[in-house]
């Protein structure tokens, strides 16, 4: 796949410097957070994005070899459908938000005002590198704040029609896109942010983390684990199998949230094993290479990384792989135990391990020793028992019930990590929440005083302590 044509051009360290400045100042003119501002900016990046979609789809094929369904589905369309959301609700997001006001500090009313951060860095990942960079921008603006962007060097094309659009868009006071690769980002994060947004591996947010350190910055790290996919001996096995398969070879794999690997009842792991085989071979045909639904690894450390943990003892399907393409097939392993080396870490591409068990309490001690915790925990049952008991047992960002991925798609639910596989949360409300700061107002009445809380106290511990039991 060629990637010509998108070269990086580092910014400098001077240039980097300045923009964060630039913003700073831009920020404290208070020009980003009137709602005319952020539905003005909103509006203007919409436009751009319908305008660029073509190239954004182009883009993606040549980084991903996306199929420019996946790329209207999880990038593009995205994109859009978040925009749309966020536009429809972002007066009443913005209008504040009541809450009680208790007897000590009555009379009066207590409400949420949500402010702007300010200066945010948004650092984006490869495997979504449209929709990981707009999601935030879009959060971002709604919420009144000013951002510098950070894309992968890991996908020039996309990073090239990122820059144009941003660039053509917005002026760098307010979202500026900063090109390169490490040394780059360093410097950037040498800068005073008020907010760091960081989607990408749990080993670089660990760096990430570190550099905010310093400055006291908040971080939003959206990182990776290894997502369990149970399917329980009652469970509708075509539905699972259709949804897993969906929901694995999305991407070629590459998806933060893909069911990293299957415990499967070893009742109906027989039954499962031949669905799972047929439905790959439905989807894909006999030799996936050939299917226009099926993405590329991004790079080629990335497809030996994922190629080596195809063992071929344990191929049920799959296996094959093309380096000069980087095309690994659909690939499922069966009769995988804990110690093989596919469990070892997220495995990031398309190469399914099965598991089998006999009781819950197998899968909890095994999601447990694993190193991360899960980013997303996937359960197919048709008890409800069940279904709560995993919800309440296995700790996971996110979950679905009898489905794959589409938790990250409702905009109407917090999407986030927790432990190593991230902290804090977006997605439509709670991405304008990640991006503001909620100061806690307290109104007093000025009719009338309370003078209990007023020296000389004389007794009035025996009233305060009626108050505050
Ligand atoms: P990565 O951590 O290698 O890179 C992410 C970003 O960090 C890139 O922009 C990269 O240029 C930058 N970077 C890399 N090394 C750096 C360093 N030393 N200092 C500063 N910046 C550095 O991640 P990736 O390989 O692009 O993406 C895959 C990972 O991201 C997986 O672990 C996946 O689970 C995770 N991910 C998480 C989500 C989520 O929403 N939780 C979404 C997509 C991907």
């Amino acid at each position: 796949m060629s990637k010509k044509n998108t070269a990086v051009i580092p910014s400098s360290e001077q240039e980097i410097i300045d923009i964060v400045a630039k913003q700073h100042d831009y920020f404290k003119t208070g020009a980003t957070k009137s709602y005319q501002q952020r539905r003005e900016s909103l509006l203007k990046l919409k436009a751009a994005l319908i305008k660029y979609e073509p190239e954004m789809h182009t883009a993606l094929k040549q980084d991903l070899h996306k199929p420019e369904f996946e790329s209207y589905l999880s990038e593009t369309g995205f994109s859009l459908h978040d925009l749309s959301t966020t536009l429809k609700k972002l007066k009443s997001w913005m209008k504040p938000k009541w809450r009680f006001t208790s007897l000590l500090t009555q009379p009066g009313s207590s409400h949420i005002h949500y402010s702007p951060l300010g200066v945010n860095l948004i650092i984006a990942p490869y495997n979504y590198p449209i929709m990981l960079t707009f999601s935030p921008l879009i959060a971002a603006l709604a919420a009144g704040n000013t951002a510098v962007i950070k894309t992968s060097e890991l996908t020039p094309a996309c990073s090239a029609i990122t820059r144009k659009i941003i660039n053509e868009t917005f002026v760098p006071e307010y979202v500026a896109y900063i090109e390169g690769e490490v040394p780059e980002t360093t410097v950037l994060l040498e800068q005073k942010f008020e907010h760091i947004f960081f989607t990408g591996s749990p080993r670089v947010g660990s760096i990430i983390m570190r550099a905010a350190a310093k400055n006291l910055t908040p971080v939003t790290l959206e990182l990776g684990g290894k997502s369990p996919c149970i399917v329980h001996d009652d469970a509708k096995i075509d539905i699972a199998v259709n949804r897993i398969v969906s929901g694995k070879f999305l991407n070629a794999g590459q998806t933060c949230v893909a069911p990293d690997y299957v415990m499967v009842h070893k009742s109906i792991k027989e039954a499962f094993l031949a669905k799972l085989k047929q439905r790959i071979m439905s989807t894909y045909g006999e030799d996936a290479s050939l299917s226009p639904d099926f993405a590329r690894i991004v790079s080629d450390n990335h497809f030996q990384r994922i190629s080596s943990l195809i063992d071929p003892a344990k191929v049920l399907v799959g296996g094959q792989t093309e380096a000069e393409s980087r095309f690994i097939a659909p690939t499922v392993l069966r009769d995988v135990v804990t110690t093989d080396k596919v469990m070892a870490d997220e495995i990031f591409g398309p190469v399914l391990p099965v598991l089998e068990y006999e009781q819950l309490e197998e899968v909890y001690q095994l999601v447990d020793q694993l190193p991360h915790h899960p980013l997303a925990c996937y359960i197919f049952s048709e008890s409800a028992t069940v279904q709560q008991e995993i919800i309440n047992k296995i700790q996971a960002g996110g979950a679905c019930i009898n489905q794959c991925l589409l938790h990250a798609a409702n905009h109407h639910i917090p999407f986030g990590g927790v432990g190593e596989s991230g902290m804090g949360a977006y997605h439509g409300f709670d991405g304008f929440e990640c991006f503001s700061h909620k100061k806690g107002v307290l109104k007093s009445v000025t009719w009338m005083e309370n003078p209990l809380t007023y020296a000389p106290y004389g007794n009035k511990i025996n009233i305060l302590r009626k108050f505050m039991k």
